[in-house]
């Protein structure tokens, strides 16, 4: 069916050196076309990387978001190096963000000084806790020392009011779990009991670190668990939500006060930055009651140990040798199965783009991002855009009324491309040579009261959530807003030297996902304003629903690992309905780009025996390729919304009439669903 040798013909007679030079944009060498693309679209696209794939001892997993991220991290790695650089050598002016960026990476790097500070960073947070001698001290204690470290057993922020969202109010939602999942407390089978027991291990291990005896450091992880086992009892499932409808109860201050009595909201909220709040959308009102009987009945003593663990795991990362291993010990070996520590630098590379991402993303934009690569890439935003309003006026299932509302949506949406217009002021923000922890502490601080300052005011709609390096893409419902940073507008996404079929199969169908989030199960129901309002008939309302319950269906049935661990439909269904619209939309846009090529007279040629639709779906295939820890995937399963690479490629492609045509498969073949359970939405 192909020949790799017409390959080579047809590159070296175009002639171009600087394509010549580069490794093909779908690279064979990679495939495995021994196996059936109409069976295992993953192994025939994959086949042969996935078999020589070696996972670093430091990562979970290997595969091409992580390859890219390495590519921008190098970039990023200089950037920092140069900054330290000039603040050792003075040439950095103190107060600039080159001066910032240089110390705050200089004060993480200081291993030996960390190490030298011991637990003292955490000495005022620690006494904090011991001085608690009633509820209401207990309760205060939350408040004083979130802003230091996180240890409240509950996540309470600022955030748009999902129903008027142009107003910022106060969230408040269920937290306070030392493991990723309720589910871990909750579960009795082998693999789930022995888990708990390494947890209290690590408990008790960490609460040694901070000076507690061996002895009570393992009563006191005993005790940790049965109280993270109780708010584990009163935590929400991630299915239950995903439900927008079922994790919205606006109400008064004085309603929550009345709720949960046993904790000061107004003295936790003054504390937090947020005193001005009057209204607050109590996510998980049962939690919070439950939280309210249990601060009431369980003993003083225990709340206190359960804050000592809270302030030393929030604590560890930024704590010396002793901590940092512990803390890796479990959450990496134990949870993910990685081997190795990252090296420090790697680390303190993350950590310093969580502190001044925007300023380290500005010089990393200069350095490694055209105007004219992000004109590129809206352009293809563009084009992404106006072929889903063609699709939804063409859909068959959807009245009239229900595509005029989807198009609103659609065209009010705002597209965040590459990087922001304006960067982020770090004028305010307070960085010291040689305080790592106070450093950490600060700018998580710093950014918290940014969002606090907006209470009452609207979300300020030119924030950016993703710094400009990361590798991912992302779909606010709220802000009705699609966000493509630069690092991922990047090879093997988005290859400017690369035809239109890889590009279209990679980044186009990124962009596609985000865009389709808005039409999700959740999306949906949030308006052109972000408003969580139906704007849907009943009767469309109704076919969505069923559509997307076959979806549910489909990925239910998918299983990693063994037989035993199915993938979770319910809990991966919007990015499953985003990764089937994505392409869907994107092989539109494709075939709308050939048109306009082929009608100026350009003859659209196979590439190395592929055509334009095949290469669509190999580059597909090709940015999905991972493998995977099988600890890692475990978690995965557990807690992503996302499903593994391999059911993110055959999912969606087998509920596709257009691979089906592209790949000649018939029915009957994996990779066809038959009709009476193939899901159509867009
Ligand atoms: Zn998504």
């Amino acid at each position: 069916m192909m020949r790799p040798v017409i390959l080579a013909v047809a590159l070296c007679a175009v002639g171009l050196t600087s394509i010549a030079a580069q490794a093909p944009a779908i690279d064979r060498a990679n495939m495995d076309t021994t196996c059936s693309a109409c069976s295992d679209f993953f192994a025939y696209a994959n086949g042969s990387w996935l078999r020589t794939a070696q996972i670093p001892a430091s990562r979970t997993s290997l595969g091409s978001f992580g390859m890219l991220s390495d590519r921008n991290e190098a970039v990023v790695h200089r950037i920092l190096d140069e900054d330290a650089t000039a603040v050792r050598a003075a040439t950095a002016r103190p107060g600039t963000n080159e001066w910032k960026i240089g110390t705050f990476y200089a004060s993480c790097m200081d291993t030996a000084g960390i190490a030298a500070r011991g637990i003292l960073p955490l000495r005022p947070t620690l006494d904090a806790i011991a001085a608690v001698k009633t509820t209401a001290d207990l309760a205060r204690v939350f408040g004083a020392s979130e802003r230091r470290s996180g240890i409240a057993p509950f996540a309470v922020n600022p955030a748009a009011d999902p129903k008027n969202s142009r107003e910022t109010i106060v969230s408040a939602s269920q937290g306070g779990l030392g493991l990723p999942d309720r589910e871990y407390y909750l579960k009795t089978d082998a693999r789930s009991v022995d888990l708990r027991r390494q947890y209290t291990d690590h408990v008790a291990r960490t609460l040694q670190l901070i000076g507690e005896p061996e002895t009570q450091a393992k009563a006191d992880a005993d005790k940790v668990l049965s109280l993270e086992t109780a708010l584990a009892g009163a935590t929400l499932s991630r299915v239950a939500m995903r439900d927008p409808n079922a994790v919205y109860h606006k109400m008064s201050l004085a309603e929550f006060q009345r709720m949960t009595p046993h904790i000061d909201w107004r003295e936790y909220l003054t504390a937090v930055g947020g005193g001005r709040a009057t209204t607050i959308n109590v996510r998980t009102p049962g939690f919070f009651t439950s939280l309210d009987s249990l601060i009431a009945t369980v003993p003083l003593d225990e709340w206190k140990t359960y804050l000592r663990w809270h302030a030393a795991r929030a604590a560890a990362p930024s704590l010396g040798p002793a901590f940092v291993a512990e803390d890796f010990r479990f959450n990496s070996t134990v949870l993910r199965g990685v081997q190795e520590q990252e090296p420090r630098w790697r680390r303190c590379a993350v950590s310093t783009n969580a502190a001044l991402g925007w300023a380290v993303g500005q010089e990393y934009v200069k350095r490694d991002f055209t105007p004219e690569a992000r004109a590129r890439a809206a352009q293809m935003v563009d084009n992404l855009v106006s072929a889903l309003r063609e699709r939804i006026a063409q859909l068959d299932w959807m009245s009239a009324a229900t595509k005029q509302q989807a198009t609103v949506k659609l065209d009010a949406f705002l597209r965040k491309v590459a990087y922001p217009d304006t960067w982020r002021d770090y004028s305010a923000l307070l960085v010291r040579p040689g305080a790592y922890f106070e450093n950490v502490a600060r700018a998580g601080d710093w950014s918290r009261q940014r969002g606090w300052a907006r209470l009452g005011k609207p979300v300020d709609r030119t924030e950016w959530s993703m710094v400009p390096p990361t590798v991912n893409a992302s779909y606010s419902a709220t802000l009705n807003q699609i966000q493509f940073p630069a690092g991922i507008l990047q090879p093997p996404f988005f290859d400017p030297n690369a035809d239109d079929a890889v590009n279209y199969g990679a980044i186009g169908a990124v962009i596609g996902h985000e865009m389709s989030h808005g039409f999700d199960d959740q999306g949906r129901q949030y308006d052109a304003q972000g408003n969580l309002r139906d704007w849907w008939t009943p009767d469309d309302a109704t076919k969505y629903k069923a559509a997307a319950q076959r979806i549910v269906d489909q990925f239910d049935a998918y299983t990693v690992i063994d037989s035993a661990t199915h993938v979770n439909g319910k809990l991966t269904l919007g990015e499953n309905i985003g990764d089937f619209g994505g392409l869907t939309v994107a092989y539109a846009a494709l075939q709308k780009a050939l048109a306009a090529k082929r009608a100026h007279g350009e003859a659209i040629a196979a590439v190395d025996g592929f055509t334009p639709e095949q290469r669509f779906f190999l580059s597909w295939a090709r940015i999905w390729r991972e493998v995977q820890r099988p600890e890692a995937e475990r978690l995965q399963i557990a807690t992503n919304p996302h499903a593994p690479g391999k059911w993110r490629v055959n999912g969606p492609l087998s509920n596709m009439p257009e691979f089906k045509q592209a790949w000649g498969c018939k029915d009957g073949d994996a990779m066809v669903r038959p009709d009476s359970l193939r899901a159509r939405i867009w």
